[in-house]
């Protein structure tokens, strides 16, 4: 666990729930709406106990190895599960026993094969469309132009529950540049709402923003905002 242990991870969640309400409030948003995601992705079960211990119960890992290695130590501990990384279609059965959530649903590929292995496994799957909004070739993600179409797919499924879009802010110093990729994304959820396409109208979770944007993800709409280094400390 990171040097000052627990007590630092308590202080450091507080912080960023400060964070969180500070931004909501400036925007004349209720804190309530914008929920803490953890992402624990390269931390210890130790640490992530600590977080859970300190009340925070959402929590995403992005690779399925880690996220199948660490289900066990979480297994008594209250929290849900998301994933929120980048899933290889062979790995969709090792992962989908330790999630109720993927938020990284971005080709209708991954999306159907999703949908069969939930199947198989009699239960439904809630998922997050992911929208590459800041075009960066680096960036995984549905282009905007192809969202509609693949939220349109994704309600068709007899076994995902789209629960709403997921983006990660451009990675640029240009705070309009950011600003303007986590609103394209509440623009793209607007659009779908609208849409009235069967499966779709419970799709109003807006999963954006991180420990150094958070505060333009909030001002844009975010409802769940995923945190990593500002709790658990610089990754190694
Ligand atoms: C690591 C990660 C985060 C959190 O990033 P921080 O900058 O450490 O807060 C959020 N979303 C995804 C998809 C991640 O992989």
């Amino acid at each position: 666990m990171d040097p000052d242990g627990a007590a630092g991870i308590a202080d450091r969640l507080a912080r960023v729930r400060d964070r969180i309400a500070a931004a909501a409030q400036s925007v004349g948003r209720d804190p309530a709406e914008v929920h803490l995601l953890l992402a624990v992705k390269t931390q210890t079960p130790e640490a992530v106990l600590a977080a859970i211990d300190a009340g925070a119960h959402l929590l995403g890992h992005n690779r399925a190895q880690e996220l199948v290695a660490m289900g066990p130590a979480l297994a008594g501990a209250p929290h849900q599960m998301h994933f929120i990384g980048h899933l290889q279609s062979n790995k969709i059965h090792q992962a989908l026993p330790w999630v109720a959530c993927v938020q990284s649903v971005d080709s209708p590929l991954l999306a159907t094969r999703l949908d069969r292995a939930a199947g198989h496994a009699g239960r439904s799957l809630d998922v997050f469309l992911q929208v590459n909004t800041s075009g960066e070739e680096t960036k995984w993600g549905v282009d905007p132009r192809q969202a509609l179409d693949l939220a349109y797919a994704i309600g068709a499924l007899p076994h995902l529950r789209l629960r709403g879009l997921m983006t990660i802010g451009a990675n640029t110093p240009d705070t309009d540049e950011v600003r303007a990729s986590f609103e394209r994304l509440a623009q793209i959820r607007a659009a779908v709402l609208a849409s009235g396409a069967p499966g779709t109208d419970h799709a109003v979770e807006l999963s954006m923003g991180m420990s150094g944007d958070l505060e333009h993800a909030v001002a844009a709409g975010s409802t769940m905002v995923r945190i990593g280094s500002a709790v658990f400390g610089p990754r190694l």
